[in-house]
């Protein structure tokens, strides 16, 4: 849900297209001009058409080939100046039509935008390939970069050499022919295979359907009965059917709510067999297919396992290092969910004294937990969580915390809708500026994200400024009350802002340095969510919008105490996904495999998960792994969240969380450096030690004090029974639910 957009990559061309493409346009392209004379130089949306995008593209791709021609064409030697960082310094215009069509794109997206975007793609991406591909260029960088020297150039122009030596050499640079065309039929064929995972998943999700009758319903609210009648019209069936599908949003209220055991386990049982049934849909060959490639490919470019390919570049650095942290959560984690289901099972018992509790039982006894131990009512709290309260608690943070202000400007918008803000630094110095683009309307992605319109970059010695974009899609004013959030939206807003707040800070001097890792990104956002709900920052804002009264202290410690509800749960089938991942990619010499055998060996027999949890994702329907970006790096979620407990610890433990030292310390030393430094010497250089997972085992409540768990923890994990044989037989239906022979 909350994502941090990731702007199309620099992507880029061929110039024999502008000649047969380029029309004159009727209004000036704006992205024509060198400087926009809007206030601030935002973008100038009253001006910018959708048919000026293309163009734009055109004439950047051609205009950064030219760039290129010219570094590889110059007759001197190859420094960092005529080459790295003129290579740093193009394709500028092609970026600035980029970032503003990436974000436009996903918030006023229009038949015709997408036209554009299947037009642009494929014609960016070869631009992107050749580049990378262009041997005189790797030449000139090649040759930068083994004479590297300390002596004569800064850390950053060291590290933005590695950078782009890496960059290059990671997409083959340095193989021999032979290896380079193996590489491209490898990754020809990886591409290929993405999209038929991707497309059996999709078949197999919405190829299945739980039709039924309103007496087979008990216990489901009546929201959820009208979602499911509402989803059996759109499905042309008739209106006493209520339809139940395998997509989470209908899935999951379902076990949540129904009584009929049988019911759940069928639902259950139909999502976790997705593209596992030896079916032309079935996916596990093409996992092998996968694994097989992948690991090929990590042994071409000079890696033992795909998970050290992709880990290689990361914060972490080496599976080692990730495997350490996992292993060090998984048992508090799990004991914490064994403890949940000890609580779980009394009130089972009490409805099937014979039954064993499986799997399909969890959400339904464990919203009986939160109903019975945790009450919480959405209702009674958003009134205290106007959106105006919101943007008035993360403007009081940034300020307490940073000392910096919003102004409220008036500059072009791109919707009716926007508010756009001039950030002030504590000298009443200009940061840059913020768009909130807050509702839901057509043609808007769903979720909520950050990105720029433009980039913070250094021009001739100044730092120009960022503009940045902040997108929600919350729910419009009615006209009886302003919009209210309730705590995940609160907290949605905080998150988004901790993304912009990195953007605003940043004062990198290469542009090629400004991007930070895969498990590093999601520090800056998800830290600021540590604030929203604390007593301190409530009482600022969380006044009701009817009243203004403050929000009650009872009211502030069911909130606090919510916070831990179901957390081993839900950690430990996270957790169980990213290692179920992070193991099929440090396979070192691939064989045919059984996947589910794979998978329950690793989980269950090896790591001791409870036969009642299943990981997140198994690997036939793991799409984001097999056709998505996290391959070898569904960790970094859990990653993200020890740094963001770690790094508000810091500020807690000085009994002050909006202490400025540390604020001081966190900008200057982190956010403001981007990518200057690798995302580990960035943290020490702010913590002053590595990252901690004590803050998160606390925060989730997994916490014990070290001598009553060190010995006993491992004792427990071991015990438990699940055997190869049992899980093979299970997989295949010869058991029933208790685990005998069926
Ligand atoms: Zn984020």
């Amino acid at each position: 849900m909350k994502r941090f957009l990731r702007l199309l990559p620099i992507i880029f061309s061929s110039m024999m297209l502008l000649s047969c493409r380029e029309k004159t346009p009727e209004i000036p392209n704006p992205f024509f001009e060198s400087v926009w004379t809007t206030p601030f130089g935002v973008p100038p949306f009253d001006s910018i058409r959708t048919e000026h995008f293309l163009p734009a593209f055109e004439r950047g791709m051609s205009l950064h080939n030219e760039e290129i021609a010219a570094i590889v064409e110059n007759p001197d030697a190859p420094t960092f100046e005529n080459t790295v960082l003129a290579y740093d310094n193009a394709g500028k215009m092609l970026r600035r039509a980029e970032l503003v069509f990436g974000m436009l794109a996903e918030s006023n997206s229009t038949p015709q935008m997408q036209a554009v975007e299947e037009e642009a793609m494929p014609l960016l991406t070869a631009h992107a390939d050749e580049i990378r591909m262009n041997e005189r260029l790797f030449d000139r960088i090649r040759q930068v970069h083994d004479r590297c020297d300390s002596t004569l150039l800064t850390p950053e122009q060291m590290r933005l050499t590695e950078k782009i030596y890496d960059e290059f050499v990671r997409s083959g640079a340095l193989l021999d022919k032979e290896g380079k065309k193996r590489l491209k039929e490898i990754n020809g064929e990886l591409a290929r295979l993405s999209v038929r995972y991707g497309s059996n998943l999709l078949a197999e999700t919405d190829g299945f359907r739980l039709e039924l009758k309103v007496e087979q319903l008990d216990g489901v609210p009546s929201t959820v009965r009208d979602a499911a009648r509402d989803r059996a019209r759109e499905a042309g069936l008739n209106d006493k059917t209520y339809l139940f599908t395998l997509h989470k949003p209908s899935m999951l209220p379902f076990l949540t709510y129904a009584k009929d055991r049988k019911l759940r386990e069928e639902l259950y049982t139909a999502y976790l067999n997705r593209c596992n049934h030896d079916d032309a849909n079935d996916n596990k060959a093409l996992v092998n297919d996968f694994i097989r490639l992948r690991t090929e490919k990590a042994h071409l470019l000079g890696y033992d396992t795909y998970a050290d390919y992709v880990i290689s570049e990361q914060m972490a650095r080496t599976p080692k290092a990730v495997y350490a942290l996992l292993d060090e959560i998984w048992t508090p984690a799990l004991d914490r969910a064994k403890e949940e289901l000890a609580e779980m099972e009394k009130l089972f018992k009490a409805d099937e004294p014979e039954g064993t509790f499986e799997s399909w039982d969890w959400w339904y006894y464990a919203e009986k937990v939160r109903r019975r131990d945790y009450s919480l009512d959405d209702e009674a709290v958003r009134p205290y969580f106007t959106l105006d309260n919101v943007q008035g608690g993360i403007f009081f943070l940034a300020n307490r915390l940073y000392g910096i202000t919003f102004r409220p400007i008036v500059a072009p918008l791109y919707h009716p809708d926007c508010r756009v803000y001039e950030v002030l630094d504590e000298d009443e110095s200009h940061l840059g500026v913020i768009y909130f683009d807050y509702y839901v309307r057509e043609g808007k992605s769903g979720g909520a994200w950050c990105g720029n319109f433009t980039e913070q970059t250094y021009e001739n010695g100044e730092r120009v400024a960022p503009v940045v974009g902040v997108v929600t899609n919350y729910a419009r004013p009615t006209r009886n009350a302003p919009t209210l959030l309730n705590i995940d939206e609160t907290k949605t807003l905080f998150h988004e802002f901790g993304h912009a707040l990195h953007d605003l800070f940043r004062q990198v001097e290469y542009r090629g340095l400004s991007d930070v890792e895969g498990d590093f990104v999601e520090l800056p956002s998800q830290v600021m969510e540590n604030w929203a709900m604390e007593p301190e920052m409530l009482e600022q804002y969380a006044l009701h919008y009817r009243t203004s009264d403050r929000i009650p202290t009872s009211l502030m410690q069911k909130i606090k105490r919510s916070a831990q509800f179901n957390q081993g749960f839900e950690m430990t089938e996270l957790l169980a996904a990213a290692l179920s991942d992070l193991d099929i990619h440090s396979i070192k010499e691939y064989e045919p495999l059984d996947v589910n055998a794979f998978e329950r060996e690793v989980l269950y027999d090896r790591r001791g998960l409870i036969p009642q949890i299943e990981p997140r994702y198994r690997y036939p329907y793991f799409s984001h792994i097999f056709d998505g970006g996290y391959s070898a790096g569904y960790y970094f979620y859990i990653w993200a969240q020890v740094l963001d407990k770690d790094a508000y610890a810091a500020f807690s433990e000085t009994g002050d969380i909006f202490n400025k030292k540390v604020a001081r310390a966190f900008r200057e030393k982190l956010l403001a450096r981007g990518g200057e430094a690798d995302g580990m010497t960035l943290y020490r250089a702010f913590r002053g030690a590595d990252p901690d997972k004590t803050a998160l085992l606390k925060a989730a409540g997994f916490w014990k004090e070290p001598a009553d768990s060190l010995q006993t923890d491992s004792a427990a994990v071991r015990r438990l029974p699940a055997t190869k044989e049992y899980w093979r037989k299970r997989a295949q239906g010869m058991l029933d639910k208790s685990g005998n022979l069926k």
